[in-house]
């Protein structure tokens, strides 16, 4: 059987079929960065983690992109409150992200491109529009013509009609039509702004995306992904521009995460009923985080509750403890049948990505490798392996719910360790700027002895333990 997800754009489950053979190109929709993001948000960027994660678990190359949105009138909102420029809040808070996004284990996309660095593809985009006859300008302002594009809607389900009754009651008298939206915004006073061919201005939010998703992945992509609230105007806008330019398909598949929920609420940063991902991972761990995610399928509402994350704890505990008896020598004769075990692990997940059928696999599992493993006859050492290899792949790999060394998942000691090596980063950064080279060797040799590797790029130094 083959994979099978649930595409919005057709409105069905569809079978998987990549547009090049073995490869998943895969872009979602990243974070506007101008607050700590909060655990509703990160439902969407783990779950779309997770789905990454399995893909290349099943074997496909997948190039994963995820834009970082730096210029934005929520961002310039914060900056005239606090009084700095609007690029020290998207810097401060687009390395917040990085950090808090790898504190919940998910991993780095492959390119995170952030709008400011694009803002030549987004006017040659613009520019293509407005040749095509699906872009005007209007005093600065650049807008597109949504009556250019038939089939504007084909994702939401909305019609253009329908729409303009709803948009005229705020109709901007400059646009064609009341429902055209904006590519480019011409500068406010007090605004960041860049040069175009309709003066200075910034690009609106709808363009980022479809210009940044086809610069790394191509016109034609394989998936496309978001919180559900995406779906309408963002994702509907995102394939007008981009195929009203191309007229190729935009995103082949589209895949959009329910949210995470407060007293049957959307968790949002403008209703203050959210808790930020940085203040839960102190008090839990990560693991305990995405256990909690992947109980519920990625479509459900979830509704968040304390207790919940500490029933998690408790199922983790189990999981943790399994892989770590697993990895411990042990000779025995009872045997355990590892491949069927994987084969119902795949069977229940390739169905629309159900991680709560697939978790519920792994517990039955978990509960016949401990009975032969504590059994009189103890479980010979080939299915041992098999088992503790199953895990690392699926559990640790595609789940991010095991840990590698076996430690107990304990949110307030993680939460001391990432503080201390932030501190011995910060230190060896200081000693290689004084250019203390055998001060920084030491730093680094030091934790590598105790099983921390570091790693230095363009963006910092991040650390991660050996495997
Ligand atoms: P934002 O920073 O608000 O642009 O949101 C970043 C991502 O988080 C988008 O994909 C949103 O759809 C998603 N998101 C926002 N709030 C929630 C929520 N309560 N539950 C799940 N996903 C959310
Ligand atoms: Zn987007």
């Amino acid at each position: 059987m083959a994979l099978v997800f649930y595409d919005t754009l057709t409105k069905s489950l569809q079978p998987f079929t990549p547009l090049h053979p073995g490869e998943v190109r895969m872009y979602t929709c990243g974070p506007t960065v101008y607050n700590f993001f909060h655990i509703g948000n990160a439902r969407s960027f783990v779950m779309s983690d997770v789905i990454r994660r399995y893909f290349e678990y099943r074997g496909y190359k997948v190039t994963y992109v995820m834009n970082i949105t730096d210029i934005d009138d929520k961002i310039i909102k914060a900056a005239n409150e606090e009084g700095v420029d609007a690029a020290d809040i998207a810097t401060r808070y687009a390395k917040a992200f990085l950090d808090d996004a790898a504190r919940f284990g998910i991993r780095p996309a492959d390119v995170h491109p952030r709008a400011t660095e694009s803002i030549a593809d987004i006017i040659a985009h613009i520019e293509g529009l407005i040749a095509k006859g699906a872009a005007y300008e209007v005093d600065g302002d650049v807008y597109f013509q949504v009556n250019a594009f038939p089939e504007y809607g084909k994702l939401s389900g909305k019609n253009i009609e329908d729409l303009q009754v709803g948009a005229r009651v705020e109709a901007d008298t400059r646009k064609r039509n009341p429902v055209d939206f904006a590519l480019w915004k011409a500068a406010k006073p007090g605004e960041p702004w860049w040069e175009s061919p309709w003066g200075n201005g910034r690009p609106g939010w709808h363009i980022e995306c479809s210009v940044m998703s086809q610069k790394f992945l191509g016109q034609s992509f394989d998936i496309h992904a978001g919180g559900n609230d995406l779906i309408f105007p963002h994702h509907e806008n995102e394939i007008a521009q981009s195929e009203a330019l191309t007229h190729a398909p935009f995103a082949r598949y589209w895949l959009h995460f329910g949210f995470l929920n407060v007293d049957n609420e959307k968790m949002s940063k403008s209703l203050g009923n959210f808790f930020t991902a940085r203040d839960i991972l102190d008090k839990y761990s990560a693991e305990a985080l995405r256990f909690f995610y992947l109980q519920t399928h990625y479509r459900s509402p979830l509704n968040f509750v304390h207790e919940g994350l500490d029933a998690a704890r408790t199922g983790l505990q189990k999981l943790q403890s399994l892989y770590d008896a697993l990895g411990e020598a042990g000779e025995g004769t009872a045997t355990l049948d590892v491949p069927m075990w994987e084969q119902r692990f795949i069977e229940a997940v390739d169905n629309d990505f159900n991680t709560p059928a697939g978790m519920g696999v792994l517990f039955e599992f978990t509960r016949e490798a401990n009975a032969r493993l504590h059994s009189a006859e103890g479980l010979r050492s080939e299915d041992r392996a098999a088992a503790r290899d199953f895990l690392t792949r699926s559990a640790q790999g595609v789940f991010g719910i095991v840990r590698p060394a076996g430690s107990a998942a304990d949110g307030a000691a993680d939460a001391l360790v990432e503080q201390l090596m932030e501190l011995f980063i910060a230190l060896r950064t200081e000693a290689r700027k004084d250019k203390q080279w055998a001060l920084s060797d030491r730093i680094r040799d030091g934790l590598a002895e105790i099983g921390v590797l570091l790693e230095d790029s363009r963006e910092g130094t991040r650390w991660k333990r050996k495997q």
